[in-house]
């Protein structure tokens, strides 16, 4: 097969890290036959350096002319005192917004060879695992693009005159909760089929809409497992017994906050990579896909052979898988990152956590990307 992709490296590491992520997609498909056309693309700080904007609509239009879109970093101080509008970080709104991406898939597990950067002890990660391992490995489906990050919201002052007020409003239709649960569920179905739907139901009349409707659709997935938590229940059981879950699918705002607790308990910003997915339309190939490392641009070790590209290699994996279902070729990166650390490659972010079990050698950008390279 051939695909064309467009490719927005970005600000400071960015470029650096998708260089890697670039590679290795090309030579995991290779053996399949598939072919990869790149078609890069300019948003961020470098945009609005051009053109005065973080995302030209010229830009919008040829990444969503693409099959997926691969993404670096944006942003960094050059841009930090420009209005909000015109930041760099803008540009990953629109492109959302603009692609259409309404699913936020962020993968949490423990990479043995890392293992001492997880802050959790032994028997907590042994506590919920179903086969008694120290380990964990969940995924965290975020909604995207719907709820009180986007709903209604205001400021005031009470009739009286004596008080002012501000209200935000969460807000979700059937369709926006339905379309996330089915790119939840197909990915338990692809994984151990556990569906953990997080809510506050015991409360918020919105999370009581998610769990009836959940609870609509598990009938239609009678394989998949589907248990419900309240949220404040669920941030505890991550950082308790994170073991016990596979899929946590769940509104934006509790999605925004429960991915960065899982991301803290895997141990490195370097390693974790994300995708953002929408629905199929009619005449495209290829749902809407978005991947992205969820770390940011980096300025501080920027163009110093210092970046960790793990991320943006593992993001490229998670778009084979998920925007073209090649989970042959996904898996291969996956196992060659996985090797690379076994066998000690380390930049600096990763170093010093493997126990004294691993022999390391410190690299920099260039040489572990190149040892992805040759264990594929
Ligand atoms: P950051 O993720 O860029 O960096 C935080 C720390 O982690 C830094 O010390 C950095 O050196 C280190 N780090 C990050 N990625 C690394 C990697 N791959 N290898 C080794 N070390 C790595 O977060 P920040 O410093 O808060 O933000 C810097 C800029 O990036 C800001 O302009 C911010 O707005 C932007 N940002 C962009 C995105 C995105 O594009 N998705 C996400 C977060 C932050």
């Amino acid at each position: 097969m051939n695909f064309n992709i467009a490719l927005i490296g970005g600000d400071g590491i960015g470029p650096e890290v998708t260089a890697w992520a670039v590679k290795s997609v090309e030579k995991a498909g290779l053996a399949g036959g598939h072919t990869f056309k790149w078609t890069e693309l300019q948003a961020g700080g470098c945009a609005i350096d051009q053109t005065g904007e973080p995302l030209p609509q010229d830009v919008l239009k040829k990444a969503k002319a693409c099959d997926a879109l691969l993404l670096g970093a944006v942003g960094g101080p050059k841009w930090e005192n420009l209005p909000g509008n015109l930041r760099p970080e803008r540009a990953l709104l629109g492109l959302r917004a603009g692609l259409g991406v309404f699913a936020n898939l962020r993968p949490a597990y423990l990479l043995l060879e890392l293992k001492d950067a997880c802050p959790l002890k032994d028997e907590v990660l042994k506590a919920g695992n179903s086969e008694g391992k120290a380990s964990f490995d969940l995924l965290i489906v975020r909604e995207l693009t719907g709820g009180i990050y986007f709903g209604e919201r205001g400021r005031g002052i009470n009739v009286s005159g004596s008080e002012d007020f501000a209200y935000d409003t969460e807000k979700y239709s059937r369709s926006e909760i339905e379309r996330v649960l089915r790119v939840a569920y197909d990915a338990a179905a692809k994984r151990r089929g556990k569906l953990c739907l997080v809510d506050k139901a015991n409360v918020l009349e919105s999370s009581r809409f998610w769990r009836e409707i959940t609870q609509e659709m598990a009938k239609e997935y009678p394989n998949i497992e589907t248990s419900y938590l309240y949220v404040d229940n669920a941030a505890m059981q991550l950082i308790r017994a994170p073991g016990q879950f596979d899929v946590i699918v769940t509104s934006n705002l509790f999605g925004d906050i429960l991915s960065d607790e899982a991301s803290v308990i895997s141990g490195s910003i370097g390693m974790l990579a994300s995708a953002s997915i929408g629905q199929k339309e009619p005449g495209c190939k290829y749902p809407p896909g978005m991947y992205e490392p969820i770390h940011g641009s980096a300025p501080d070790i920027a163009g110093k052979n210092l970046a960790n590209p793990l991320a943006a290699i593992l993001s490229g994996a998670m778009m084979l898988r998920y925007s073209f279902g090649l989970e042959t070729e996904a898996l291969k990166i996956e196992q060659a990152v996985s090797s690379v650390l076994k066998a000690g490659y380390r930049t600096k972010d990763i170093a010093g956590r493997g126990g004294s079990s691993v022999k390391e050698k410190i690299t920099g950008t260039k040489e572990i990307g190149e040892a992805v390279l040759a264990a594929l």
